[in-house]
């Protein structure tokens, strides 16, 4: 029997699901090594990112621990700080003697980078979530207060919080009248990364929620009480959330090879960094999920890099062939708040396949259901995540689904009250489709 060690850095939605690749691939490689997994992370609990900016942070956190461990996986407490990928080890901020791994699985993450620490709040981690939810609290207790807010970046994030925020801002001071809410962009138009049929819904949405548009403008500096603009305009917020600037964790920088804009580790089609034994996923990784596309820094392809890269990682280790990462389709479900969702599909996120309540069922579902790994910690539930779906039989099953070259060509559905369910049975598809597991 020889012993190795798997390290796997982050418990975050690629680092469990590495962790879960990398047990199931040891299972079925039927006990030929004696091989430990350990996933090192700083926090007791994997955090529901994409969840960060909502109103109910209720369960957004989940124990690592049982998860773990009931997949035989080591959860190893601390924060990494060093890599040296010559000596296959790392080392802890917290202890000094290195660790050693056969391989590694990179999955730390990114943060957002910003100068105005004290002056702002983001929705980056759970704890800044909390923040902010404190500080709107606060204003609410406060009779005075006019509960205004600035929301920097029309990308994602910033649309989430500023529909959001307004339907929060209503709930902690019910008929109260409301100061504005800001959204800043620097493109000419929010929403940059949607086509336009798309944007067109988003600015509609936004707009009849009262979220103010500010857009081909930079914001040039912080105060207490909103932002200067570079233009030397300012724009009042008692609340200003930034959401704006990811970039990959800095431990990419510690990994040979070369980095792409974001600071993520350019990786090989089996999620292969250039620096041996160091595999990378999520948004620590850029990855490319087809031809034509560059992964993004989504929960959606982290879940699957993580599965592959965990997987990869065993694989090497037991001298079998690693497997391709591939995930040529592409969903997103954008939160407008009380203005319901915005279901697109594909890289130019133009096809709108639903809006409205109808998008907002299948943003819930995503969000609350999943995302998560199974409540009850059973290995056999956990392990079958992200498994591949079975044949054709399976995808034909759900009515209105027809994939072909890697697209979903058309969701018609007969009953609109079918519409949020079918979505969800197509997203768990699609996602079990991509782990290629
Ligand atoms: C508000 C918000 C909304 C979002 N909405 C969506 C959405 O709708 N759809 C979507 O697809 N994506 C969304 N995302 C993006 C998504 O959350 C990320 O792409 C995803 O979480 C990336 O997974 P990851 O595992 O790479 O990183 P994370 O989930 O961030 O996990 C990284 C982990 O690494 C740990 N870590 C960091 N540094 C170290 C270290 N030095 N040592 C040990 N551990 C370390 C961290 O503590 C963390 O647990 C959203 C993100 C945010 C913030």
């Amino acid at each position: 029997m020889i012993s190795k060690r798997i390290l796997i850095v982050g418990g975050g939605m690629a680092g469990v699901r590495a962790a879960i690749g990398a047990a199931r691939s040891l299972r079925s490689a039927g006990g030929q090594m004696e091989l430990t997994i350990e996933l090192i992370s700083p926090s007791p609990w994997m955090v529901v990112r994409p969840r960060l900016y909502e109103a109910d942070l209720a369960g957004v956190r989940v124990p690592l621990d049982p998860l773990l461990a009931s997949i035989g996986v080591r959860l190893r407490r601390g924060h990494v700080a060093e890599i040296d990928a010559r000596a296959r080890t790392v080392r802890l901020a917290e202890r000094a003697e290195p660790i050693h791994y056969n391989q590694l699985v990179l999955s730390a993450g990114s943060r957002l980078q910003h100068p105005w620490q004290e002056l702002v709040h983001t929705v980056d981690t759970y704890s800044e979530a909390l923040a902010l939810h404190e500080r709107i609290a606060e204003l609410a207790a406060r009779p005075g207060a006019q509960m205004s807010a600035v929301v920097v970046g029309g990308g994602f994030t910033g649309i989430e919080v500023a529909a959001e925020l307004s339907g929060m801002l209503e709930q902690v001071a019910p008929g109260r009248q409301r100061g504005p809410i800001t959204l800043i962009e620097r493109a000419p138009s929010v929403a940059p990364e949607f086509g336009p049929h798309a944007r067109a819904l988003i600015e509609r949405a936004l707009r009849s929620l009262g979220v103010e548009l500010r857009t081909g403008a930079a914001v040039r500096e912080v105060r207490e009480d909103g932002v200067v603009l570079a233009d030397r305009a300012s724009v009042d917020g008692e609340l200003v959330v930034w959401a704006s600037g990811p970039r990959a964790s800095e431990l990419t920088e510690q990994v040979a090879g070369a980095r792409d804009p974001l600071g993520r580790l350019i990786v090989d089609c089996d999620l292969a960094s250039q620096s041996e034994g160091v595999w990378a996923a999520g948004d620590s990784a850029c990855a490319r999920a087809d031809r034509q596309h560059t992964a993004l820094m989504s929960c959606q392809h982290a879940l699957a890099q993580g599965a592959v890269a965990g997987a990869n990682a065993v694989s090497l280790a037991l001298g079998r062939r690693p497997q391709r990462y591939r995930q040529p389709l592409y969903l997103t479900c954008l939160d407008l708040g009380p203005a319901g969702a915005l279901l697109t599909c594909g890289f130019e996120r133009n096809r709108v396949l639903a809006h409205g309540a109808e998008a907002k069922h299948f943003k819930r579902y995503i969000n609350r259901s999943l995302i998560y790994p199974p409540a009850d910690a059973q290995a056999a539930a956990i392990l079958a995540l992200g498994r591949r779906a079975r044949g054709r039989r399976s995808a034909a099953r759900l009515s209105g689904l027809a994939l072909r070259s890697g697209r979903v060509r058309a969701i018609v559905c007969d009953r609109a009250e079918d519409r949020a369910a079918q979505f969800a049975e197509i997203a768990d598809q699609l996602l079990g489709r991509e782990a290629a597991l």
